[in-house]
């Protein structure tokens, strides 16, 4: 039952936002309990942790498990010979457990004793044939051994045990190209990024191995995209820059825009009318990975049924732009200057300008122009509902927000947010977070005050790509939820949301700056019949490493890269990223601190040979270990060193994207697709305590 709150244009009830705070006092209590020993584990005091295992393991004389754990804390404070001991005394009371002989494997693999890990992997694969770690094992071995065909031979027995990860094509290629095997790298390249587009590690090499061919425009496009997923990716752009002059075609040629050439069909809906009864929002459009509007120096306006461009201020009419002309706005010395095809100037503007489809349900459509600075402008052609408003944006050139009825706005977001084939439930879900996100940044106006707009279009707010985006499952999700927001007494309450938790979702006090909301709290993403038992640091290392069981574990629905990911980084290629930032010195250790119940970093220390930095905001950690950030904080490292004690390279084994707080996307559509859940039944198992509610909206007159 939907109770039914009233909201005026000034949605008052959310001026007292700040009473949710002061019941966020009342802390939650953490739903995964552990003993002593794990409590020092999760605040990243590892040998205190490391001692009170051991003290467990002298009072438990015939349990392997808290030797196991001593050894994790160890293993994971950077003393991987004391872990390797602990280990052996954790075999002899379990002499059978092939995962034991596994890890053991990878601690002497990590100190170059090869003899000793490939005996290890050996013994785990006799006792268990099909055991994935082991392989993965063998193969690392014969591979620092420069040993071929055994390299090979263990990475297609790893390869056929985990199918979809994508790690295991990008370690093949690694190994490919360490065995100068060029065409069988690009092979395994091309496969990695099947699996995983985002998967920067495996696009460098893939560009690097076209520019050697001559391919120089296949190449370009591979560094192109790194840049779709990591913005100003250093080699990527210099790499362009080379390129540049040995291309034998056009960058659009290579690249062509997305070009939207006919009206958008949608399905009938009749209510889709009724929708745009809601409050009018400002979106900022085109904005950058921290919200602010990317450098607009040359927009290109057009439209399916023409197009009106007023005075924001004086309502005079300026230009009445024909259906399908293609008008062109620049930024020049501070003003917006409005030009028709022929280049006649119809207005130099200090102030902001509107743009109007011609009928109340039509569009505007920004039309993909190389010339654009901004690459949201640059690739595609970009269609809104609503109008748009243009201002001079200073050292940005011109300002674009799109000003649309909230429910309109949705049905742009949940199709941004979510894939639209995904079980309808979780459309359902998706769309009743999106809009009580709007509520609540609409009645903060906090973030974006300065910049003018309720919310910008990227994932710092929530993604909207626009009318071109919509689909109809996704809109019927909009308009069968239509008003409805998630509510904790009463309040709007904090929907935070994610793409993949990788199999547990953290409460927002454990990470900096996120506040405290009771319904927020960390629980395992697995159906809600099963038990919530605490991730040990063994258990822990053994789920990170594997395939475990999860909500959002959903294959064929759900990508498994975003649920499992892996990365190798080269020893100078991490130091020189740390020192970008923090001058340390050649880095020496990685050293996560303190972890959340479910597995996540929330601080981390660099070692450096200058000195030693804690890294403790979500972001920052994401962001500092290799070029592109990590998917989420939700890893674990492995250091290989050679004989001396040098560092080879990093390997981080690592699960989820985003910042695994409130709402597991992938998991929710797991929820419904697997278990049948309702959309209801999924906000009470990511937000307990809060309950559903209608809001009506109410126009007052200024
Ligand atoms: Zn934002
Ligand atoms: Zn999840």
């Amino acid at each position: 039952m939907c109770g039914s709150l009233v909201i005026s244009y000034d949605i008052y009830i959310l001026r007292r936002i700040d009473v949710i705070l002061l019941l966020c006092l009342f802390q939650s209590r953490p739903c995964l309990a552990g003993g002593e020993a794990y409590e020092l584990y999760l605040k990243g005091d590892l040998s205190k942790a490391a001692s009170s295992y051991f003290d467990e393991a002298a009072a438990q004389p015939a349990e392997a498990r808290p030797l196991l754990n001593a050894a994790m804390c160890l293993k994971q404070a950077g003393r991987y010979a004391e872990a390797a001991r602990a280990m052996t005394r954790a075999l002899v009371r379990a002499p059978h457990d092939p995962d034991i002989y596994s890890e053991l494997g990878w601690l002497r693999f990590h100190q170059a004793d090869y003899t000793g890990a490939s005996s290890a992997f050996e013994t785990a694969i006799r006792i268990q044939t099909l055991h994935a770690r082991a392989e993965l094992g063998l193969a690392s071995v014969y591979s620092n051994l420069e040993e071929k065909e055994k390299t090979l031979l263990h990475l297609e027995k790893y390869r056929a045990l985990r199918p979809d990860f994508a790690g295991v094509d990008y370690i093949l290629a690694w190994n490919y190209m360490n065995f100068k095997m060029h065409k069988e790298a690009e092979e395994a390249l091309v496969e990695a990024l099947r699996k995983d587009p985002s998967f920067t590690e495996a696009r460098l090499p893939l560009a690097g191995i076209y520019a050697r061919q001559g391919k120089f425009n296949e190449a370009w496009n591979q560094y192109y995209r790194v840049l779709d997923y990591a913005p100003g990716h250093p080699v990527a752009s210099k790499m362009m820059k080379v390129l540049e002059g040995k291309l034998t075609k056009q960058p659009e040629e290579i690249r062509p825009p997305f070009r939207i050439s006919k009206p958008l069909v949608m399905e009938p809906l009749d209510a889709l009318q009724k929708l745009s009864g809601s409050v009018k929002i400002r979106v900022g459009i085109g904005t950058g990975s921290t919200g602010k509007q990317g450098r607009n120096n040359i927009l290109k306006i057009k439209s399916f049924e023409g197009l009106t461009v007023t005075g924001k201020a004086s309502g005079k009419l300026f230009a009445n732009i024909p259906a399908d002309a293609v008008w062109t706005v620049t930024g020049e010395e501070g003003r917006v200057v409005l030009k028709d095809p022929a280049g006649n100037i119809f207005g130099r503007f200090a102030g902001p300008i509107l743009v109007k489809p011609g009928r109340p349900a039509g569009s505007v459509i920004f039309s993909a122009s190389p010339k654009t600075s901004n690459p949201w402008f640059r690739g595609a052609d970009r269609q809104y509902r609503g109008y748009i408003e243009l201002y001079p944006n200073g050292a940005r050139g011109i300002g674009a927000v799109n000003v649309i009825e909230n429910e309109l706005y949705l049905l742009g977001v949940v199709p941004s947010e979510v894939a639209p084939q995904w079980p309808y439930e979780s459309l359902k879900a998706q769309a009743v977070l999106a809009r009580t996100q709007v509520l609540i940044r609409r009645a903060r106006g906090g973030q974006h005050k300065k910049d003018g707009y309720h919310l910008c279009d990227g994932q710092h707010c929530q993604a909207y790509k626009g009318m071109s985006n919509e689909h109809n499952t996704t809109s019927r999700a909009v308009v069968d939820t239509e008003g409805e927001i998630l509510t904790y007494h009463g309040r709007p309450a904090y929907t935070f949301y994610h793409s993949n938790c990788g199999g547990s979702v953290q409460a927002s006090k454990e990470v900096n700056g996120w506040g405290d909301s009771p319904y927020l709290m960390t629980k395992h993403d697995i159906a809600p019949d099963k038990p919530q038992t605490p991730l040990d640091p063994w258990e822990f290392q053994l789920w990170i490493t594997g395939n475990p069981m999860a909500n959002c574990n959903y294959p064929g629905r759900v990508r498994a890269s975003e649920f499992r990911w892996m990365k190798i980084i080269r020893r100078k290629d991490m130091t020189f990223r740390v020192n970008k930032d923090y001058s340390i010195g050649e880095l020496l250790d990685i050293i996560p601190l303190r972890r959340s119940p479910s597995g996540n970093v929330n601080s981390v220390m660099l070692v450096g040979e200058k000195r030693s930095v804690t890294v403790a905001k979500e972001h920052l950690i994401r962001n500092i270990l290799g070029f592109s950030s990590l998917k989420s904080t939700l890893f674990e490292v492995e250091i290989n060193r050679f004989k001396d004690g040098k560092i080879r390279n990093y390997w981080l084994y690592g699960g989820g994207w985003g910042h695994a707080i409130g709402m597991c996307q992938s998991g929710a559509a797991g929820l419904a697709g697997k278990y049948n859940k309702t959309y209801k039944e999924i906000m009470d198992f990511y937000f307990p305590g809060t309950a559903i509610r209608r809001i009506k909206y109410v126009k007052k007159n200024k």
